[in-house]
C-alpha cells in the first residue's frame, strides 16, 4: 500500500482527501479477449533503462493484460512527450519535466515512477581547474534539451549566479569534447557512462544533483488525459504489466541483457556494459524500499519546488490530475472507510504539519541566507565589485585552461592587454564616481565586442585583458584574426562616453601576444602582452602591437599590402591574363581569365598572393568588377576579328562577390556596357559558394542564364559538392581540378577519378574541361581515351596578355 512509505506520508494526505472527493464512477472492466494494439515512446534509444518494457513483452504480461504492444525506440531528435501529445504513441517515458509540460496546459498525466531518482550527473574531467561544481560557473556545461532544467537547478542550487551558469547543447554524446577540453562537463546517466570511464575514474570528477539537496525521479511513465478518459481498464492494464516487467527485469538483469542483446541491441553495448547498467538502474529504483512505481507526492512537490525556482513553473501548481491514482475508490464503503480513517489521522497530523512547516520555513531562511553569504564570498573572489567582470584570479585560471586547451586543439588563441590612454586625467578632472561609470561603460563595451566564448577580466584600475580562443591552426592567420578583433575593440572603445553630466572622449592602447608559444606559462603570457601594449603606448597610442616581432611584420606587411591594394584599385592596375582551352581537335575554343597584379617594386603578383587578402578586405567587390569590364571588353573586341570572333572567356567569380545582392544586375550592365554578347561569357564558380543558401544560388544562376551567360563548376573534387546538389545546379561545365590530373599518369586512383568526372559530366550533360595538362600523356588520356571536350594547361598554353593569345597558340603542339 501506498501510504507506507516514509515522510511522502504526511503529504499525501490531504491531496488524497482531495482526489476521493473527486472521484469520479467506477471504470469499466478490460475487455481481454481481444488484444488491444497500443504503443510506447522510448525517450532515448534502446537499452537497460527500458528493460521493463522488454521484459512485459518476453514474459507474456501484455499478452495477459490483453494488449498488443509496439516499443518504439527513442533518440536525438525524438520527444518523446510531443510523440504521445500528436497522438503518435498511447503511452511514454518523460523525465521529471513532465510536470513542467502540464503546468503549461498540456494535460499528461504521470503513471508511475519507473526509476525513484533521476540518473542524470555532470561529468568533469579533474586537472583543468575543475575540482568542484562551483569551478563550472562561467564554463561550457553541455546538456540535452530533457535535462537542460534539471542541470540548470543544479547549477543554480549549488551556488553559482544564473549570469554565470553557461549551458550549451551537446551535439556530441560521447566523451570527447569532454576529453578534448570543448566543454568543461557535460550531463551523464550514472548508469550509463561511468562504465566508459573504468580504470581512470581518478581523471574524472562526478556531480550529482543530489548533492545540491535536487532529487527529481528518473524515468516517469505518462499518458494523455484523453486516453485515460477513453480507456481506463487499457491504462490500468499497462501500467501494471509494464510494472511487472520492471520487478522482472531488476530480479533477472542477466536474462533481460541478452534479451536485449538479441532483439534490441541498436547500441552496440556490450553484455558487460548492460549490467552495469541494471545494477545502477536497479540503485536509482530501489524496489527494496519503494514499491515499483509509486509516486510520493511529497517528492512531486519537491521537483515542482525544484522548478519553480528556476521560475518554470508556479510553486503553487496544483498537482490534481497530474497523478494517477492507481486504487481508485471500488465501494462506496471503501470511500467511507478511507474518510473516516483520514480524518482521524488528519487531526493529529495538522498538529504535527503546522510544526514541520514552521520548522521548514525556519531551515528555508537559513539556508537562503546562508547561500546568500556564499554566493557573495564566491562573487568577492572571483569577480571585480565595479565591473562585475571575473578577477585576476579567476583570470588565471581561465588562462589555464585556454592555454591547455589551445596546446591540445593546435588552434591558436590571443590575448589583449588593454590599457586606457588618460584614464587619470579623467579620475583627476571629474572625480572618481564619472572615472567609475567611465571604467563600468568600458566593461560593457568590451563584453559586447567578443564572441561566446571568450573572457573579458578586469586586472584593475583601467587595465582590461581580453581571451580570444580557438583562431586559427596557422599563426599568420590567427594573427590576423586578432588584429581584426582587436581593431573593433579599438574602435569601439573610442568613441564617445556619456557619464552622467559628462560626454567623455578616450582611447585605448592594446598589447596583443598569441599562444601557446613553446612551454610559455601563464605569467609569461601577461608578461608579453603588457610588454607590447607599452609598445604600443609609445607608438602613440590608440593602437595595437604585438608582442612577437615577426609577427608585428606579418602584420605591417599585410596592412602595407592592403593599403597598396587599395591604391590599385583607384588607379585600376589590375588586369588578366589569358589561358587558351583547346578541344580535341587542338582548335582554341575559348579562354580562361586570370587576374595579375603588375606592382611597382613586386612585379607581377599572382592571385594566390592578392585575392585571398582581397575576399577578407571585401576589395575583390570593385577588383571583381573592374575585371569584369576588361573581360567584356576584351569580348567586344575579339567578336571584331573573324580570327577571335569564336573564343569565349571564362571568369572566375569569388563566394563574396557572387553573394552580393547586385551581382547580376553589374554583371549584365558591364556586358551591355561593352556590347558583348553573353553567350561568350562563363562565370567559374567554386563548390563552396554552394554552401551558402542554395535556393538564392540557384535564383541568381537562372537569372543570368536567361540572358546567355554560362556557369562552370571549378576545382571540381576538391570540395564537398554532393550529386544531389550538381543535379539541382542549372550548370553547363564542370572544370576537372588540376590536382586530379597531375597524377593520372602514376596514380591509377586518380585516373580513375579523371574518368568518372567526366562520366559524371556526360550523365549530367555538361561539357567537361580538364585544367593542369603539362604532358603529352596526360593529354592523350583525358582528350583521346575519354575524350574530354577541352583542356587547358602549360603543354597547350601559359597564361598570357591578351596580345600575345594568338602568338602563343601558334607555339603550343597541335
Ligand atoms: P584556378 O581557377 O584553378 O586557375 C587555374 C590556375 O592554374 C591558374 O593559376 C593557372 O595559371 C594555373 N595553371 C594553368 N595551367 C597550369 C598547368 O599546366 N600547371 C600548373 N601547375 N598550373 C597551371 P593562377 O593564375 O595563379 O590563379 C590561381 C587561382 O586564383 C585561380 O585558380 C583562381 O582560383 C584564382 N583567381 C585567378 N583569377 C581570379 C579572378 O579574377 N577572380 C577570382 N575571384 N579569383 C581568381
Ligand atoms: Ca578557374
Ligand atoms: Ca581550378
Amino acid at each position: 500500500m501506498i501510504f507506507l512509505f516514509g515522510s511522502g506520508r504526511l503529504c499525501a494526505w490531504p491531496l488524497m482527501l482531495a482526489w476521493l472527493a473527486l472521484a469520479s464512477p467506477l471504470p469499466a472492466e478490460a475487455s481481454v479477449d481481444a488484444p488491444v494494439k497500443t504503443s510506447v515512446q522510448l525517450n532515448w534509444k534502446h537499452q537497460f533503462e527500458f528493460a521493463a518494457f522488454y521484459a512485459a513483452v518476453a514474459q507474456g504480461y501484455y499478452r495477459e493484460a490483453g494488449l498488443d504492444v509496439t516499443i518504439k525506440e527513442g533518440g536525438p531528435g525524438i520527444d518523446a512527450v510531443r510523440e504521445v501529445a500528436a497522438g503518435h504513441a498511447d503511452f511514454g517515458v518523460a523525465t521529471s519535466s513532465l510536470v513542467v509540460a502540464r503546468s503549461r496546459g498540456l494535460p499528461v498525466v504521470a503513471l508511475a515512477a519507473l526509476m525513484q531518482h533521476s540518473p542524470v550527473a555532470l561529468l568533469a574531467r579533474r586537472g583543468d581547474g575543475i575540482n568542484s561544481v562551483l569551478d563550472l560557473a562561467d564554463r561550457p556545461v553541455a546538456v540535452d534539451p530533457h535535462d537542460r532544467d534539471e542541470i540548470e537547478a543544479y547549477l543554480l542550487a549549488s551556488g553559482i549566479p544564473r549570469q554565470h551558469i553557461r549551458l550549451v547543447d551537446q551535439t556530441d554524446p560521447t566523451l570527447a569534447p569532454l576529453d578534448e577540453g570543448r566543454i568543461a562537463a557535460k550531463v551523464i546517466y550514472i548508469s550509463n557512462e561511468p562504465f566508459l570511464i573504468r580504470g581512470k575514474e581518478h581523471e574524472y570528477l562526478m556531480l550529482t544533483p543530489k548533492s545540491a539537496g535536487i532529487d527529481l525521479f528518473g524515468n516517469i511513465l505518462f499518458t494523455m488525459n484523453r486516453t485515460l478518459n477513453a480507456h481506463p481498464a487499457m491504462v490500468k492494464a499497462f501500467r501494471e504489466a509494464t510494472l511487472k516487467g520492471l520487478v522482472y527485469s531488476l530480479d533477472h538483469p542477466g536474462q533481460v541483457a541478452d534479451l536485449i542483446l538479441q532483439q534490441y541491441d541498436t547500441q552496440h553495448k556490450s553484455r558487460a556494459h548492460l549490467l552495469f547498467e541494471a545494477e545502477h538502474i536497479r540503485e536509482l529504483t530501489r524496489p527494496d524500499i519503494v514499491e515499483p512505481g509509486y509516486m510520493s507526492p511529497g517528492r512531486w512537490r519537491h521537483v515542482v519546488d525544484v522548478y519553480a525556482s528556476q521560475g518554470t513553473m508556479p510553486r503553487n501548481f496544483d498537482l490534481t490530475g497530474f497523478l494517477y491514482d492507481p486504487t481508485p475508490p471500488r465501494t462506496p464503503e471503501w470511500v467511507a472507510w478511507s474518510i473516516a480513517g483520514l480524518l482521524l489521522g488528519l487531526a493529529a497530523s495538522v498538529a504535527i504539519l503546522l510544526k514541520v512547516r514552521g520548522l521548514n520555513r525556519k531551515l528555508k531562511r537559513e539556508i537562503a541566507d546562508r547561500t546568500q553569504a556564499e554566493e557573495t564570498i564566491r562573487t568577492l573572489a572571483y569577480f571585480d565589485p565595479l565591473t562585475r567582470l571575473p578577477n585576476r584570479l579567476l583570470l588565471r585560471d581561465r588562462l589555464q585552461q585556454a592555454l591547455a586547451l589551445s596546446r591540445r586543439s593546435g588552434l591558436y588563441g590571443a590575448l589583449l592587454f588593454i590599457d586606457l590612454d588618460n584614464f587619470k586625467l579623467l579620475n583627476d578632472s571629474h572625480g572618481h564616481d564619472t572615472g567609475d561609470l567611465m571604467l563600468q561603460e568600458v566593461a560593457r563595451r568590451l563584453q559586447s565586442c567578443i564572441r561566446e566564448g571568450d573572457s573579458v577580466a578586469r586586472l584593475g584600475g583601467d587595465e582590461f585583458v581580453v581571451l580570444i580562443e580557438e583562431l586559427d591552426a596557422a599563426q599568420e592567420e590567427a594573427a590576423n584574426r586578432a588584429e581584426i578583433a582587436t581593431e573593433k575593440i579599438i574602435d569601439r572603445l573610442g568613441r564617445t562616453y556619456s557619464l552622467g553630466e559628462v560626454d567623455y572622449h578616450s582611447t585605448a592602447s592594446i598589447g596583443i601576444t598569441l599562444f601557446p608559444d613553446g612551454d610559455i606559462t601563464v605569467d609569461d603570457m601577461l608578461k608579453r602582452a603588457d610588454l607590447a601594449m607599452y609598445q604600443a603606448k609609445s607608438a602613440g597610442r590608440n593602437t595595437l602591437r604585438f608582442f612577437d616581432p615577426a609577427m608585428q611584420a606579418a602584420i605591417e606587411a599585410r596592412t602595407m599590402m592592403e593599403a597598396d591594394m587599395r591604391r590599385a584599385v583607384t588607379r585600376g592596375e589590375f588586369l588578366f591574363h589569358y589561358q587558351p582551352q583547346v578541344d580535341n581537335h587542338g582548335r582554341m575554343t575559348g579562354v580562361e581569365a586570370l587576374a595579375r597584379w603588375p606592382h611597382p617594386e613586386r612585379g607581377m603578383v599572382p592571385p594566390a598572393s592578392f585575392i585571398p587578402v582581397a575576399e577578407e578586405t571585401g576589395l575583390i567587390m570593385a577588383i571583381g568588377e573592374q575585371l569584369l569590364r576588361q573581360a567584356c571588353e576584351q569580348l567586344r573586341r575579339w567578336a571584331d576579328d573573324p580570327a577571335t570572333a569564336h573564343l569565349s572567356i571564362s571568369m572566375n567569380i569569388s563566394a563574396r562577390q557572387f553573394h552580393d545582392p547586385d551581382f547580376v544586375t553589374v554583371v549584365l550592365a558591364n556586358l551591355t556596357a561593352a556590347g558583348a554578347d553573353p553567350a561568350r561569357l562563363t562565370l567559374e564558380i567554386t563548390e563552396s559558394l554552394l554552401l551558402e543558401n542554395i535556393d538564392e544560388t540557384i535564383a541568381k544562376m537562372e537569372a543570368l542564364k536567361a540572358r546567355g551567360i554560362r556557369f562552370s563548376i571549378d576545382d571540381f573534387g576538391t570540395g564537398y559538392s554532393s550529386l544531389a546538389y550538381l543535379k539541382r545546379l542549372p550548370l553547363d561545365e564542370l572544370k576537372i581540378d588540376r590536382s586530379f590530373v597531375a597524377d593520372i599518369e602514376t596514380d591509377e586512383n586518380d585516373a580513375a577519378i579523371c574518368a568518372t568526372f567526366i562520366s559524371l559530366a556526360r550523365l549530367l550533360d555538361l561539357r567537361v574541361v580538364a585544367e593542369g595538362v603539362e604532358t603529352d600523356a596526360q593529354r592523350y588520356f583525358l582528350g583521346i581515351v575519354h575524350k574530354c571536350d577541352a583542356m587547358q594547361g602549360y603543354l597547350l598554353g601559359k597564361p598570357v596578355p591578351s596580345e600575345q593569345i594568338l602568338q602563343n597558340r601558334n607555339a603550343a603542339p597541335d
